[in-house]
């Protein structure tokens, strides 16, 4: 079942300039590599649009999918804080992705997601500065709720939301899981908001 309508892949773009002008708004999900972004995409899709790897930072190319509700364009970043990555590798990554972000003007909203069991980290500190930057709306979605207990994932939400506003951010914030038995509810809810935003 899919929550975004009609998903489709569109290409994978090796440097922003790739990217399709097109008039759809467009979406970016982003995040630490192996946080679920893959998963969280095929789950939002139902199927297997992204690849899903136990070895993280496989994604390095800006994967392109359209979907129906909304319309939209969906950009699937590079992960970032993958340590095994060469350095030409690591460069390559920093390069694209300055290049994605210098033309964010173009960005809709960003979703950056952030593992409910780390919450904001060190990496994703280093990050922030690009974020904050943005001029679009931004949300923050914790991943694999399943592994946190309900009373975890009810702390580090007010954890996430006390580091954010620390640096004057004010993200809606979001639960997801692939695996927990509300996982349809919170997609649901997910999805509302990335329809409504
Ligand atoms: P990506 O590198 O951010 O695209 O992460 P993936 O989607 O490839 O997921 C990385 C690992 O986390 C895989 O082993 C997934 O099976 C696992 N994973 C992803 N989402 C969830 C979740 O909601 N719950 C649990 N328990 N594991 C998850």
């Amino acid at each position: 079942m899919s929550y975004l309508g009609k998903c489709a892949f569109l290409k994978s773009a090796a440097h922003y300039s790739q990217i399709p002008a097109t008039p759809q708004k467009r979406i970016a999900f982003w995040g630490r590599s192996n946080v679920g972004k893959s998963s969280l995409l095929n789950a939002l899709c139902g199927e297997k649009i992204a690849k899903v790897s136990k070895t993280p930072g496989r994604t390095q190319l800006i994967n392109l999918f359209s979907i129906t509700e909304p319309e939209a364009m969906i950009c699937d970043l590079p992960g970032y804080g993958y340590a095994k990555l060469s350095r030409s590798q690591l460069k390559d990554i920093a390069l694209m992705l300055e290049g994605f972000f210098s033309q964010a003007s173009s960005l809709d909203l960003l979703c950056l997601l952030l593992d409910s069991r780390h919450g904001l980290t060190k990496t994703d500190l280093e990050i922030l500065p690009i974020i904050k930057n943005l001029d679009c709306p931004i949300f923050v979605i914790l991943t694999k709720s399943d592994k946190n207990s309900k009373n975890a994932n009810h702390k580090m939400l007010q954890k996430v939301q006390r580091d954010f506003a620390e640096h004057l951010l004010t993200p809606p914030l979001f639960l997801t899981s692939d695996l927990s038995k509300e996982s349809t509810l919170l997609f649901e809810k997910l999805a509302k908001a990335i329809k409504e935003f």
